[in-house]
């Protein structure tokens, strides 16, 4: 009697299934970005959250808004190189390089902990689409990779935080506050960018993975965002996948 209870597969209740079944169709950034600020990428109050996050990290680190990149042109990179001569860093040649970038094309440029140096890819800056705002962009995210370091950073903060910290700190959320602006794009439009941001934050993580930085992928699952997040149990979980069909 006792025995033919305990194996009787458990009953979930429609709001369970319907958590389960959300979390299995949410998109790998999209639980990233729910994991470290709490909100979906498409949530209206994402950019706010974002740019007090972003004032945190500026202030942190003492550099100034990408935004600044627009008036300053070039001249914002000068600002950069000077923060990172001031905390002793420098910036390796290209046959310093040329190895690493050839193993990865995709990256503008990289940080080298051991030589406490920035390299650029410069075969990339010679793609007509490069400019100096990508320039800037690219050499910011690298300077706070570079300034974390000088910091101690890498040995308490997580590779996702390390990295949310570089891509938020870069990024050009002032847009977002100005009313021109913002009366001029959608808020669908607005979700669509904070998604495709995030999309590339975990490409980003899954990059700094591929270099030998650790195994975090795991903690984006389904499985362990339903634990975490939405107190849904083991049990719970493959009740449901006995009896749905999940993409994973
Ligand atoms: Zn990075």
């Amino acid at each position: 009697m006792e025995t033919s209870e305990i194996s009787k597969p458990i009953q979930l209740d429609p709001k369970t299934i319907e958590t389960i079944e959300s979390r299995f169709n949410q998109t790998n950034g999209s639980r990233v970005a729910e994991l470290i600020t709490g909100l979906r990428p498409e949530d209206p109050a994402m950019p706010e959250r974002l740019t007090e996050i972003q004032q945190r990290i500026l202030e942190k680190y003492q550099l100034p808004d990408i935004a600044l990149s627009f008036s300053l042109g070039v001249g914002f990179s000068r600002i950069i190189n000077h923060k990172l001569t001031e905390n002793g860093i420098s910036f390796l040649l290209k046959d310093q390089t040329q190895s690493f970038f050839d193993k990865y094309p995709q990256l503008f440029a990289a940080y080298f902990p051991d030589k406490k140096a920035i390299g650029i890819n410069v075969e990339k800056q010679k793609d007509p689409n490069y400019n100096d705002f990508i320039y800037n962009l690219t050499l910011m995210h690298e300077a706070i990779h570079a300034l974390q370091d000088q910091h101690g950073d890498f040995n308490f903060l997580s590779i996702e935080w390390l990295e949310f910290e570089a891509t938020i700190g870069s990024n050009l959320l002032s847009v977002y506050q100005n009313p021109e602006i913002r009366s001029l794009i959608s808020q669908e439009q607005i979700s669509k960018e904070m998604s495709i941001m995030f999309e590339n934050f975990y490409l980003s993580i899954q990059a700094h993975e591929q270099q030998g930085g650790g195994t975090h992928k795991d903690k984006y699952t389904p499985e362990n965002i339903l634990r975490k997040i939405d107190g849904i149990t083991d049990e719970q979980i493959s009740s449901f996948k006995q009896n749905h069909k999940t993409n994973s």
